[in-house]
């Protein structure tokens, strides 16, 4: 069982105070959905989870099981089990996906023995072109492929707490389906704990909340179970904004 505490979480960005105190905790099999208006402060919230460059900590605390995350360098935050999905994944030319994945399970320890078989698997899982790990990492590959590229990275690392920012975001309908499906057998088979970034419920037909918020102007507004997610689609932010 693992816990992921963000306490009176503030961060900058470019001189500019984007989160205002954010708490949230999230447990080991718990999907805690937030959403909110463009420019609330989401993706900068997983940006401050992860250690990304610019997202300055001017308060508050993010710890993993007690430990101080914010006192790590970004890969030490996910050797100790945080992992990020990004909104819009980077392409590293030059560089494989399985190369990857085989320094990623080394830095934590992990045999890669068993790797290429597990690649094969967990993509058949996700309708991920096997072919497309031998290629530089996301180069050229579609909005799908990305998300499904981004999707066998955390199925195969199992981290303990995943941020997924906009999974939803660049990608269709059966993609959609296939990445939302995993990520919900994940909590499920290896107990992850998400963090939900969205602006759609759609996502929410395979990957089920048990809590959703809102974030607006740099805070949690309002919190609730999944209800409130229909709530959002039926009124939109204006009460919150
Ligand atoms: P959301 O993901 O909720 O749409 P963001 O966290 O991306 O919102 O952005 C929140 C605010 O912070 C926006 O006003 C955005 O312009 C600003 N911001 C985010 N990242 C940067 C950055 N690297 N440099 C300057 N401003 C940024
Ligand atoms: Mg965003």
């Amino acid at each position: 069982m693992s816990t992921l505490v963000i306490s009176d979480l503030r961060v900058s960005v470019a001189g500019n105070q984007i989160l205002n105190g954010v708490n949230l905790t999230i447990s080991s099999g718990e999907v805690h959905a937030v959403m909110g208006p463009n420019g609330a402060g989401k993706s900068t919230l997983s940006a401050a989870i992860m250690g990304k460059p610019g997202y300055v900590i001017t308060g508050g605390s993010v710890t993993l099981d007690g430990v101080d995350m914010l006192a790590l360098p970004t890969w030490e935050r996910a050797v100790a089990g945080l992992h990020l999905v990004m909104q819009y994944p980077t392409e590293v030319p030059g560089v494989k996906l399985n190369d990857t994945l085989a320094e990623a399970l080394g830095a934590r320890g992990r045999s890669t023995a068993t790797l290429d078989a597990t690649i094969a698997k967990e993509a058949a899982r996700i309708n991920f072109d096997p072919d497309l790990v031998q290629r530089p990492l996301n180069v050229d590959l579609s909005g799908g492929e990305k998300k499904r590229n981004e999707t066998l990275q955390l199925a195969i690392l199992a981290p303990k707490i995943a941020i997924l920012d906009e999974l939803d975001s660049g990608l269709d309908i059966d993609a959609l389906r296939d990445c939302a499906k995993r990520v919900e057998d994940a909590t499920k088979e290896t107990d992850l704990g998400a963090l939900v970034i969205t602006h759609y419920s759609r996502l929410f037909e395979e990957l089920k909340p048990d809590f959703v918020h809102i974030l607006a102007k740099g805070k949690i507004v309002k919190s609730g179970g999944p209800e409130l997610a229909d709530e959002l689609e039926r009124d939109g932010y204006a009460a919150f904004v």
